[in-house]
C-alpha cells in the first residue's frame, strides 16, 4: 500500500467557509491524494455559494450543510455520507467560533453566553462529529481524525480571550477521544497551526501583530502558510502516521519552542 494514497478514502471536512480556510488547504491536498471529499459547510447564502465555486475544483466532491451546533443536520450529514459510501476514512474539524465582543473586552469579563457558544461550537462539537464517525470509521477497518488547535490552549495569549479556553478543552478532547476510541483503529490527533490570515483569524483584535511576531521570532523567521498546514493534515490522516494518536502536532515555523 502506497501510504500516502486515499484514492478509495472518504474524507469528511467541516470548516470551508471560503479559499481562505484552512479547512480548504486540507481539503485541496486531500483532494491531491485521491480520496473522495464531504464538505460539510454552515447554511449560509455567503458561505454556501461560496463552497459551491470552490467544489468545482475538486474531484467529485459532495457537499453537505451541517451547522455543527444542530443535532438533526449532524445526523443527516453522516447518515448521507452512509448512503453515499458506507464509511468513513478520515475526518476534519476545523470549525471555530465566538462572540464578537467576547474579543473586545478583558478576559476576565466574558460572559456565560459567550464562553458557552465558544466552548459549544470550537470543542463540543468534536464529540458528536466523532461519535457519527465511530461506526463509519469501523466500516472503514479504521480512521483517522484531526482538529485544528492553536498555541492559546497551553499559553496566555492577549486578546485569544474566551478562545484560548476552548482551545484548551478542543486539546483535552483530542486525548480522551485517541484513548477512548483507539481500540478501534481510530487515531485522533490535532496540528496546532501558527497564525493564517483567514475571516475567523481577522476577527481577533491585534492579529496583525501575531504575525509580525511569528515572523521575528519563530525559528524560521518566516509564517506558515495554509497549503503548509493542509500537507500536515494529510499526514495525520494518512497510514504514514498509523502509530500517532492523541497528539498536537505544531505547524508554527518553531515558534512555540522558543523561549525568547
Ligand atoms: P475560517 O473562518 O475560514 O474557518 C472557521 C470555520 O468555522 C468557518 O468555515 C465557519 O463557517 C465554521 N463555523 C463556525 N461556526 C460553525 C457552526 N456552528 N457549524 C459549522 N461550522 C461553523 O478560519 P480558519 O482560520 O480556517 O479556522 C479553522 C480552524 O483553524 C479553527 O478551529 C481555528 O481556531 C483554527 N486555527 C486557525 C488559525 C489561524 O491563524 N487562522 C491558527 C490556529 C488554529
Amino acid at each position: 500500500m502506497i501510504p500516502m494514497d486515499f484514492r478509495d478514502k472518504v474524507a469528511m471536512i467541516a470548516g470551508v467557509a471560503n479559499k481562505r480556510s484552512i479547512a480548504w488547504s486540507i481539503a485541496q491536498k486531500l483532494d491531491e491524494a485521491g480520496a473522495r471529499i464531504v464538505l460539510t459547510h454552515l447554511d449560509d447564502e455567503r458561505i454556501t455559494k461560496n463552497i459551491e465555486k470552490l467544489a468545482s475544483e475538486l474531484n467529485d466532491p459532495l457537499l453537505v450543510p451541517c451547522d455543527v451546533t444542530d443535532d438533526e443536520q449532524l445526523q443527516t450529514a453522516y447518515q448521507t455520507v452512509d448512503e453515499q459510501f458506507g464509511k468513513l476514512d478520515a475526518l476534519v474539524h476545523s470549525v471555530a467560533f465566538a462572540p464578537r465582543e467576547e474579543f473586545d473586552h478583558r478576559f476576565v469579563e466574558t460572559t456565560r453566553e459567550g464562553f458557552r457558544t465558544a466552548l459549544e461550537v470550537s470543542a463540543y462539537s468534536l464529540l458528536p462529529m466523532a461519535r457519527h464517525a465511530e461506526p463509519l470509521m469501523e466500516k472503514a477497518g479504521g480512521g483517522s481524525v484531526v482538529a485544528m488547535t492553536y498555541l492559546a490552549a497551553v499559553r496566555a495569549t492577549p486578546t485569544y480571550n474566551v478562545m484560548g479556553t476552548a482551545k484548551a478543552a478542543l486539546e483535552q478532547i483530542i486525548r480522551q477521544l485517541a484513548y477512548e476510541l483507539g481500540p478501534q483503529a481510530i487515531r485522533v490527533n490535532g496540528i496546532s497551526a501558527g497564525p493564517v490570515s483567514t475571516l475567523s483569524a481577522r476577527g481577533i483584535p491585534g492579529f496583525t501583530d501575531f504575525l509580525k511576531q511569528y515572523e521575528e521570532r519563530a525559528a524560521l523567521k518566516r509564517n506558515i502558510t495554509p497549503e503548509e498546514v493542509g500537507q500536515t493534515g494529510v499526514f495525520l490522516l494518512s497510514e504514514l502516521a498509523s502509530g500517532i494518536t492523541g497528539e498536537i502536532l505544531y505547524v508554527d515555523a518553531g515558534y512555540n519552542m522558543m523561549a525568547f
